[in-house]
């Protein structure tokens, strides 16, 4: 969308509409502690006032490829002797991925000896994938930044920021209004709501023929799906609209436990079926959905990892299981983009799909591939970026330094990094308004693409597989990193141009 002929009062005008727009739809970052139901100061979150223009071909690319996106992930988690040969090698350096590594060890070892009808077979994914648009030789293809397997933000907000620049635009206030366009419609709320419908139907049924005498729900009341949050969590407007939509359209229940509280859950020896404690009632849990858990500072002691473990081994369906937590590495992403390491999982057309969103990843290790690497780290390292196993923001070393980060650590450390070529995305202009002000800014579009799968970790059959909307992330040129809730970035919402 052109922005450059408007002047400083229409940009106000735009700006005092956006915030009373983001205010009354809940475009918040709330803080407060959850566990102590104190969550009263909002502010805006960062967004665009104008919609990101994306090529429609780059849009239709990464589109059409997610389902085939969401049953690899599906395959690469049921591979338990693919992840072993790939991460282990890198717990003996990395705190966090050991932590997740012997969970997975003693999870397996749980489902060894546990009757089979109680085994907890199926998955259900919510993921995102996310990518910059590339141009190369007048070539335009979106290349993938990283796929996300667990606590996939945004989902709830975007949908209510395209809502945004579409009311921005039918009051009168964009000087040439957005068409409708179909494929920009987002889904996201619905769509991530009919997956976890989808998985929440199934455990019902597998559920109701398992008793469970000694602990049980009270007469009558249903199983529900659980939150499991920050103990600080700010991203809660984007999480409660998931489970507005959840009660009001699909008639299915939440709650919200944060990390702190989570010795209220409790496995039932006798049916395996986990059960939530709260002081106004046990609740049988059909869904565990992890929006936090994802990094190191998650669990303070102990206590949370063997709770987690209790939690992987019940009966209720995780989103995400620990393989499949683990299946999300950035170790397993650059593995993948190796030649011919796809075709383990998916081959023909969708093979061809997804190869086409690899950018180049290196390992950093003696292998041939991680000797190169290696080489291009120290020499062209202005060309690359190198990331830790880490989710959530701001952990990955960029161009320049990268050199010195190699310096700083042992060598046998270099391989729990992979290095990834940095992805030259079509730059455009946008105003971000963050608080009260908004500024003009040359910028860089995100597009994350949502999906949704469930499957059987055994059989691998999918018992739905589906779209989920978008988001998209917008950032100043000048900064690497994308992330909104870290304050990177901003919300946006896509516009396509032909
Ligand atoms: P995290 O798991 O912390 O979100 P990401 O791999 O998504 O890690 O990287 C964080 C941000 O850094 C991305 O949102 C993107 O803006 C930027 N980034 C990451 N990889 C690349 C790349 N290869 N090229 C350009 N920018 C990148
Ligand atoms: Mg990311």
């Amino acid at each position: 969308m052109k922005i450059d002929n408007y002047n400083t009062q229409e940009i106000e005008e735009l700006s005092l509409a956006a915030r009373d727009y983001a205010t009354a739809h809940g475009l918040l970052f709330v803080d407060g502690a959850q566990e102590k139901g104190d969550t009263n100061q909002a502010t805006q979150v960062p967004l665009t006032l104008f919609p990101s223009s994306i090529p429609r071909e780059a849009f239709i690319q990464v589109v059409s490829v997610q389902k085939a996106y969401n049953k690899l992930y599906a395959k690469i988690a049921n591979d338990l002797e693919f992840l072993k040969t790939h991460l282990e090698p890198i717990t003996k350096y990395d705190k966090f991925m050991e932590k997740l590594w012997d969970l997975h060890t003693k999870h397996s070892d749980f489902n060894e000896k546990i009757k089979p009808e109680l085994r907890q077979r199926l998955a259900l994914g919510i993921f995102r994938s996310d990518y910059l648009v590339n141009k190369d030789d007048q070539e335009v293809t979106s290349k993938q930044v990283e796929f996300n397997t667990i606590s996939v933000s945004f989902g709830g907000l975007s949908k209510m920021m395209a809502n945004l620049h579409f009311y921005c635009s039918s009051s009168g206030l964009y000087k040439k209004p957005m068409e409708l366009d179909y494929l920009t419609v987002n889904t996201s709320i619905t769509g991530i709501c009919s997956g976890i419908s989808s998985a929440y139907n199934a455990y019902c049924e597998q559920a109701k023929g398992i008793p469970s005498k000694n602990l049980h729900a009270a007469e009558g009341s249903e199983p529900i799906v659980l939150f499991v949050v920050k103990d600080s969590e700010r991203n809660i407007c984007d999480q409660r609209l998931l489970e507005y939509e959840l009660v009001g359209r699909f008639r299915i229940k939440s709650r919200r436990v944060a990390i702190r509280q989570l010795n209220q859950l409790v496995r039932d020896n006798e049916s395996n079926k986990l059960y939530y404690n709260h002081p106004n009632g046990t609740f049988e849990v059909a869904i565990v959905y992890y929006r936090s858990g994802y990094a190191l500072d998650d669990y303070p002691s102990n206590n949370e990892w063997d709770i987690r473990l209790e939690i992987e081994n019940s009966l209720a369906i995780k989103c995400p299981t620990i393989a499949t937590h683990l299946a999300g590495s950035k170790k397993i992403q650059q593995v993948l983009a190796e030649s011919n390491a796809l075709e383990r999982f998916v081959q023909g057309e969708e093979q061809k799909a997804i190869e086409l969103t690899f950018a180049d990843m290196y390992p950093l290790n003696d292998t041939a591939r991680g000797q190169e690497g290696i080489k291009l780290a120290l020499e062209n390292s202005e060309d690359f970026v190198m990331k830790p196993q880490r989710e959530g923001g701001g952990n990955n070393t960029y161009g320049k330094d990268i050199p010195d980060l190699l310096n700083s650590l042992p060598k046998e450390e270099w391989d729990s990094y992979i290095l990834m070529r940095y992805i030259k995305s079509l730059p455009s202009q946008n105003y971000i308004l963050k608080g009260r002000v908004a500024e003009k800014y040359d910028v860089v579009d995100e597009i994350g693409i949502l999906g949704t799968i469930v499957w059987n970790t055994e059989t691998a059959e999918e018992l739905n597989n589906g779209n989920a909307g978008y988001i998209c992330r917008t950032k100043p040129v000048s900064s690497h990193e994308g992330g909104v809730a870290t304050g990177y970035a901003s919300l946006s919402s896509i516009d396509l141009i032909d």
